[in-house]
């Protein structure tokens, strides 16, 4: 340890020793590496909550409802790893997970929430938030608002199902700016984790037939 502490290239080789064993799913190991990054000055927030996170959804002993409350846990500590806790919240249990939502991260889950089956909305926090209303009324489910600041919500407001218009989501790290079209938690070119960005635009859905009736509430 003495000798870690001594080497200026020791915060990068233990970065790499934390890659290593998490390449392995051995998340144990990969968290007692953050003891030293954190000796060395590293701030090691958002790593810790990722690999708690990661851990507790890849340990087999755990139930998916123990899942759930040990990835709500881990997020009240620090509110990071948003779209990774909330990624499998909203899957496995959309009432836990809108109950420990926030709306002021919605831009985060922006994806997220535009593919929540409509039966598990919840209205109340929805009508509540502006981005929210305005993202279920473009997704034609409710009729809340007939206008938005956000063009791709106001192209598909404005159109009120009459198109078969929908939205398209690619993912980009905040840090280096390396595109994806899949969702990441940890970047694949400059290993940041917690860096997700994510942009929409309007594309053609071709799950959809032009004319169908549109699903709406009202
Ligand atoms: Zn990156």
């Amino acid at each position: 340890m003495e000798i870690l502490k001594t080497n200026p290239r020791t915060i990068q080789a233990l970065h790499y020793l934390l890659l290593v064993y998490e390449q392995m799913r051995n998340y144990k190991d990969a968290l007692d590496v953050l003891e030293p990054l954190e000796e060395l000055g590293e701030d090691i927030t958002k790593q810790k909550t990722y690999l708690l996170s990661m851990s507790v959804l890849n340990d087999p002993k755990f139930l998916q409802t123990q899942k759930v409350e040990q990835l709500i846990q881990i997020y009240k500590q620090d509110y990071a790893s948003v779209h990774l806790i909330f990624e499998y919240l909203f899957r496995v249990d959309p009432k836990r997970a809108w109950e420990n939502f926030d709306s002021s991260q919605s831009e985060l889950l922006v994806d997220l929430l535009w593919q929540i089956n409509i039966k598990d909305l919840d209205l109340d926090i929805i009508t509540k938030n502006s981005y929210l209303r305005e993202l279920y009324s473009a997704r034609g489910d409710l009729n809340l608002v007939t206008n938005s600041n956000i063009f791709e919500f106001d192209v598909l407001i404005n159109l009120r199902g009459k198109s078969n218009a929908t939205l398209k989501f690619d993912y980009f790290c905040d840090n280096c700016k390396h595109t994806s079209p899949f969702a990441f938690n940890r970047c694949s070119v400059c290993h940041s984790v917690d860096n997700l960005k994510i942009e929409f635009s309007l594309v053609k859905d071709y799950s959809r037939n032009f004319g169908e009736e549109n699903n709406s509430f009202q």
